[in-house]
């Protein structure tokens, strides 16, 4: 028997059991030791995905971001600024050719006032976002991104607008842009080239994401779990990418498939790996901002509660006029009402205190924590032990209800 071990539902692990859930607490303590592991050794912890590994993986993750966060949740408001899209991506609901679609715009005055809303709601970072449309100029954003600035003082604005040139994005940043969220969609180019039209390109969207964290955007990459063709080999690409780049927001959230896309008839992804995914990425990148996102939400009903405790620190109630909420269906049943709606806060902040955190409502930038070698984070773990590391909670308020 000295080889078995019982498991959380006191059954008895065999021999094999035992050997894999040791090798992965080995990778998560390297993980966590060197914040790297080389792509053979992310593909490994992919595999090894158990309910046991992740609840460990998870407890790290969470140690790693109190370290640098604290218990703050960020919160922002998410304004979906228009549904029509010029790209035609095989996952997605707002594709070009889903005519289903009724499609919709809003005006920079209803942007605007969506931000007045949601600053007078105590909300501080206001996330613009929407399919790939040339009816959105630089100038028409750059203006808006002024005024956004003007009225609502000390917020930040993040951009989720899709590929555009360089010009362009370095107008916005000296508009006042803070932030920018591109998701890389996939690391793999193969895995890229199925999910999207031939007329897309891997190389391009790469290229942006250089470009956006070379202009001083906090850049945010991130990927869906589960996306057909996805393996293990290419979360492992996903995983060395998000290594190397260092983004300053990471979006992982399930796929979760739209009725009127290609995709239609396969499986969504699954709760438990996109949790276990933002464990190991939040062990990468202990300060990086991670949301738990509205796909977690939708296919779970305590999804979002469960990527916080994997160790996720950012929520984004929707804050876009209710009347187009139910347009932007990116995937089936999507939610927008109850905690997923801004005008909710107190709702979220109540869910959020019930695990333990706290939303806060200030601006809440990317605190990118240094790298030690081994031995320092051995240190600090002692430290940490002793009850020596102050918790860093920024500065800044509840988030009003
Ligand atoms: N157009 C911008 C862009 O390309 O980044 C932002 C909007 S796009 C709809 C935002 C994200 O939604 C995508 O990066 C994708 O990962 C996610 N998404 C789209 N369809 C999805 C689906 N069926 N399930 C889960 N996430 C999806």
């Amino acid at each position: 028997m000295k080889n078995r071990i019982e498991d959380s539902h006191g059954g008895i692990k065999s021999n094999g059991q035992n050997a894999a859930e040791t090798r992965a607490r080995e990778l998560i303590d390297l993980l966590e030791a060197r914040r790297k592991l080389s792509l053979e050794e992310y593909a490994q912890l992919v595999s090894l995905y158990s309910p046991e590994v992740a609840a460990y993986a998870a407890e790290k993750a969470v140690r790693a971001r109190k370290r640098v966060y604290g218990n703050a949740v960020f919160v922002r408001g998410l304004i979906e600024i228009g549904n029509y899209c010029k790209n035609d991506c095989l996952y997605c609901g707002i594709r070009r050719s889903n005519d289903q679609c009724s499609r919709y715009r809003l005006s920079p005055n209803q942007i605007l006032d969506c931000c007045r809303e949601g600053f007078s709601l105590g909300l501080r970072t206001f996330v613009l976002q929407g399919g790939e449309d040339g009816h959105f100029t630089d100038e028409m954003l750059c203006a808006l991104i002024r005024d956004i600035k003007a009225e609502c003082p000390g917020c930040a604005v993040t951009l989720s607008l899709g590929e555009r040139g360089g010009q362009s994005f370095r107008q916005l940043r000296k508009a006042g842009a803070d932030r920018y969220l591109l998701r890389h969609e996939t690391a793999d180019e193969a895995h890229y080239r199925r999910l999207h039209p031939p007329e897309m390109s891997f190389a391009h969207r790469m290229a942006c994401l250089t470009e956006l964290k070379s202009l001083g955007y906090q850049t945010g990459c991130g990927f869906m779990v589960g996306s057909p063709g996805q393996t293990q080999d290419t979360l492992a690409q996903d995983l060395k990418f998000i290594e190397e780049f260092q983004p300053e927001m990471c979006g992982i959230g399930p796929f979760v498939p739209h009725h009127a896309t290609p995709f239609r008839n396969e499986r969504a992804g699954s709760v438990e790996m996109t949790c276990y995914l933002l464990s190991i990425v939040r062990l990468i990148s202990p300060g990086v901002l991670l949301p738990s996102t509205t796909a977690l939400g939708t296919i779970a009903p305590h999804g979002r509660e469960m990527g916080i405790l994997a160790g996720a620190n950012v929520v984004m109630p929707n804050l876009s006029p209710a009347s187009v909420r139910k347009k932007y269906e990116l995937y089936d049943n999507k939610r927008s009402t109850g905690e997923e709606s801004a005008q909710c806060l107190a709702a979220l902040a109540a869910q959020m205190q019930s695990i333990g955190y706290e939303t806060v409502s200030h601006r809440g930038d990317v605190r990118i924590e240094p790298f030690s070698d081994g031995e320092d984070v051995l240190t600090q773990r002692k430290e940490e032990a002793h009850g020596n590391i102050q918790s860093q909670i920024p500065e800044g308020g509840r988030v009003h209800s």
